[in-house]
């Protein structure tokens, strides 16, 4: 259960990000749902937060990610509001598709900057907080793409390996204070973000999963409560894949 824990979940208005958000309320968290450019949307999860009879909460909060000092400013805003931040989520994420030959740099720097960057930035304005509490969870949203690469996605698949990379090293960083470090590698997952594949490829994606099915969003969100709650209080520097067997 989460009571009385203050989390972040960042790209919170669509998606997984909403799903871990509605989840985490559920067990009693007070959650800050965070977008950049959804505004209505993020405020209709906040609403259906609000409104739902259990403990949880939900406040939104507009923010790009990318954006160093932004991040540091919804940190600050976060703990001049509540006090203290329990848990963060890094879920914000984008794609942009292409073969490597012909990819942009701009499409490159977009995605590793949402990502990769965007993970790192709210990571280094929340650990201060966490080493002081001696208590804190991280988990930061990866990708299968990230362990086993994906034709037409260097850019994310990029995105999605650093995020590994920084998940274990932050793990180690902040072990002896208590805090924890995970990643979730989700396969893939019924959302906005999967939905512009056609029929035909979403059919040859299915067929390499051997549970045999795509995953839905609450897939990954009981996996991100599980690790944000105590039950998961020995587990760090960890990569949980959560894609139907699709990596093993
Ligand atoms: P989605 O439906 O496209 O939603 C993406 C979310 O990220 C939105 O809430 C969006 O907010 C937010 N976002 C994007 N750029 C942002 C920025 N710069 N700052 C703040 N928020 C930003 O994606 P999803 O499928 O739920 O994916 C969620 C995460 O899971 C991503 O990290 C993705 O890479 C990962 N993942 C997804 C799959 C899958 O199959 N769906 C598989 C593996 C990993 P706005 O709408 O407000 O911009």
């Amino acid at each position: 259960m989460l009571a009385d824990k203050v989390a972040l979940v960042t790209g919170a208005s669509r998606g997984i990000g909403s799903e871990i958000a509605k989840t985490f309320a559920r067990e009693g968290a007070c959650v800050i749902v965070n977008y950049n450019g959804s505004k209505e949307r993020a405020e209709a999860v906040a609403q259906e937060i609000n409104a739902a009879c259990g403990s949880g909460s939900a406040v939104t909060y507009g923010c790009n990610v990318a954006d160093f000092a932004a991040c540091e400013e919804m940190i600050k805003e976060i703990i001049k509001q509540f006090g203290h931040i329990d848990i963060l989520v890094n879920n914000a994420g984008i794609t942009r598709d292409g073969l490597v030959m012909k990819m942009s740099e701009e499409d490159f720097d977009r995605v590793i900057e949402t990502n990769l960057k965007g993970a790192f930035h709210t990571i280094r304005h929340t650990s201060r907080y966490f080493l002081k509490q001696r208590a804190g969870r991280i988990i930061n949203i990866s990708s299968v793409s990230g362990i086993m690469g994906n034709a037409g996605q260097a850019n994310y698949s990029a995105s999605k390996a650093g995020v590994i990379g920084l998940t274990k090293s932050v793990a180690r960083e902040l072990a002896s204070r208590g805090v924890t470090c995970n990643a979730i590698a989700p396969g893939f997952i019924t959302t906005d973000m999967t939905d512009a594949m056609t029929d035909a490829a979403k059919e040859a994606v299915t067929a390499q999963i051997p549970l045999g099915r795509v995953g839905n969003v609450a897939d990954i969100a009981e996996m991100a409560a599980f690790l944000a709650s105590e039950r998961a209080a020995y587990i760090t520097g960890q990569v949980i894949a959560v894609d139907g067997g699709m990596s093993m």
